[in-house]
Parts: structure tokens; C-alpha cells; sequence
């Protein structure tokens, strides 16, 4: 067997791009070193911004010999404290959220921030409020509730006969009606004198993910069989297909998708 070495680098460029020496521009890069200040010394540590300024997410480091752990917290940039507890990537990019809602302006010196009330009560809040969310293994913030009073659909018409199947907007109803048009036959039950109509009903509800790492587009609990549109149907139904799925609901209408809920480990499982 003959092994054969990479072609080494020729150019200025290609020996550039292999060993590069000049740091990456700060706009290009949300990462920023920092010191971490722990009880028996200082250690160096690289954290990514956040939208609170003086925050920065940091992997958490436990032990006689520091080591990461998994997981992640908030830490003060200025002074290298610790402000939110150890939790998953996912409840610490919540902690932030958390920590928006109360105001606190942490872009301050660490004098500043002991002697305010408000930053404390802040600390300590956010401290219980995840040891309750990771207990439960539950999100520490919504994004929103997973409920969706589906509107009403529109269905094409036809000498009092009504299409099975529904449509979510007048255009899609309108673009099966237009082929329709153009190729008579083509399409069962749509003629050229059809009208399309909304339903004055809803059809039903379709269930979303509540957190805040599902963006609108694939936040839909979604039925296989009906490939990429949300299901829809009654709660109850819903509710026993997505938890089959591996969906679970955490009360008040919060249900999480499978790859999120695997983001909430319950505390000791
Ligand atoms: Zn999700």
C-alpha cells in the first residue's frame, strides 16, 4: 500500500490559507476571549456574545483539574463570574432570553453590578427558575404557546358538490382550478364553472414546538402521511399522535418537538 502526501502548499495564498497568522476581524466573529475567575485562580476562556452586552455564553468548566463538563453558562465578561447555573446549550441560550425581560444592564464593572439590587434578585431568580425548568425537563422560556386555530380552508365548488380536499390559500385552491381549466378531466371534480369558497369553519388545530430553537418554518408537528404540511385535526388526536412521535406537552399548552425535548433532559435521567 502506498500512501501519498497531501500536495504541499505552493502559493502564498495556498501556505496563507493553511497556516493562517492573522486574527479573524472582530464583525466577523461573535467569539471573544476572556478570563474566568474561579475560587483557586483565573483561567483563560474563549465566550460568544450575546444580545445582553457584558454576557457571553462560555462552556462550563468543573473540577481539580478544570475540564469542560457539556455544559454551558452565562458568564460576565469583566469579571469572569459565573451568572446563570450549568444547563444544556439550549436552556443557556434561554437564560439569555430570560434575562432580557429584566433589564439589567450587566456592561458594567463588578462593583457596579453587586451593589444593584435588581442584578441580584435577577441572578438569584434565574438560578431557581432553572433549577425548576431542568427539573421538570422542561424549556425555561417559550417562544410561544403550541396551539394554532387553523383558519378556515378553501375548497372548490361545484353544482353543490364540495371538494374532499381543502386548500390553506385562495391562490392554491386557484392554481388546481386553473389546470383544470386547461386540461378538462384532468382533475376529479373541478370544471371550468367551479367556484372556489372559504369554509366558514376552521378545520380543526395544529400543534407547534414551543421553543425557542424551532424556527415558524418547522415548528409543526407534522403527520408523515400528509408529507410536509402541518397536521391537522382535533387536540386529542394531536395530542396522541405527536406524543407517539415522541412530541411532549409541558403544561399550559407548551409542547415541544422531539429534537427539543432531547434539549431538556430531566434532572437525574
Ligand atoms: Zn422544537
Amino acid at each position: 500500500m502506498t500512501i501519498t502526501a497531501p500536495p504541499a502548499a505552493q502559493t502564498r495564498r495556498a501556505r496563507r490559507d493553511l497556516f493562517p497568522s492573522r486574527p479573524i476581524p472582530a464583525a466577523e466573529t461573535a467569539l471573544a476571549e476572556l478570563t474566568i475567575s474561579r475560587s483557586n485562580g483565573l483561567a483563560p476562556m474563549v465566550g460568544e456574545r450575546t444580545t445582553l452586552p457584558g454576557l457571553v455564553l462560555t462552556p462550563h468548566v468543573t473540577g481539580e483539574v478544570l475540564r469542560y463538563t457539556g455544559n454551558w453558562i452565562l458568564t460576565h465578561a469583566r469579571s469572569g463570574r459565573r451568572v446563570s447555573p450549568a444547563a444544556s446549550f439550549l436552556h443557556t441560550r434561554e437564560a439569555v432570553v430570560w434575562l432580557e425581560n429584566r433589564g439589567v444592564d450587566w456592561d458594567r464593572p463588578t462593583a457596579d453590578i453587586l451593589a444593584d439590587p435588581a442584578a441580584s434578585s435577577a441572578f438569584e431568580e434565574l438560578d431557581f427558575a432553572m433549577y425548576c425548568a431542568q427539573d421538570a425537563g422542561r424549556p425555561l422560556v417559550y417562544a410561544r404557546t403550541s396551539w394554532v386555530d387553523w383558519p378556515p380552508l378553501w375548497r372548490v365548488h361545484h353544482r353543490g358538490g364540495v371538494s374532499d380536499e381543502g386548500f390553506d390559500t385562495f391562490e392554491a385552491a386557484a392554481d388546481v382550478a386553473w389546470s383544470a381549466c386547461r386540461f378538462p378531466g384532468d382533475e376529479p371534480g373541478m370544471y371550468p364553472s367551479s367556484v372556489i369558497r372559504r369554509d366558514e369553519q376552521s378545520p380543526g388545530w395544529a400543534l407547534r414546538c414551543a421553543s425557542i430553537a424551532c424556527t415558524d418554518r418547522d415548528s409543526f408537528y407534522v403527520d408523515a402521511w400528509d408529507g410536509d404540511r402541518p397536521a391537522v385535526d382535533s387536540r386529542a388526536v394531536l395530542e396522541r399522535m405527536a406524543w407517539d412521535s415522541g412530541w411532549r406537552g409541558h403544561g399550559h399548552g407548551h409542547w415541544t418537538c422531539p429534537n427539543c425535548t432531547r434539549q431538556y433532559p430531566t434532572r437525574g435521567a
